[in-house]
């Protein structure tokens, strides 16, 4: 596999450029399940998402930005799985 820039796409399956690369938009936000929004919560201080969060349009991986790496939470309206959220294994 080419290796990625770090502004690429993290999921290992998806070979979506930083063009593709977006801040979550807080209607997608809502749409996580409240158990799954407080796992990522908990990787914030007083309730305040300090980590960037971001979506790639392309696939709809959800992660967040813990430099020097980035952190999947999930998947979230992807063009294979449909609208519904898929957490991800290390959520
Ligand atoms: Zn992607």
């Amino acid at each position: 596999m080419a290796k990625k820039a770090f502004n690429d796409c993290p999921a290992d399956d998806c070979s979506a450029g930083s063009g593709r690369q977006a801040a979550l938009h807080p209607d997608y936000y809502a749409e996580i399940p409240e158990d799954d929004r407080r796992r990522i919560e908990s990787r914030t201080e007083n309730g305040v998402i300090k980590i960037p969060i971001s979506r790639c349009t392309y696939c709809g991986c959800v992660y967040g930005n813990f430099p020097p790496r980035r952190h999947i939470f999930g998947w979230l309206d992807n063009g294979a799985i449909g609208k519904k959220w898929e957490a991800s294994s290390s959520l």
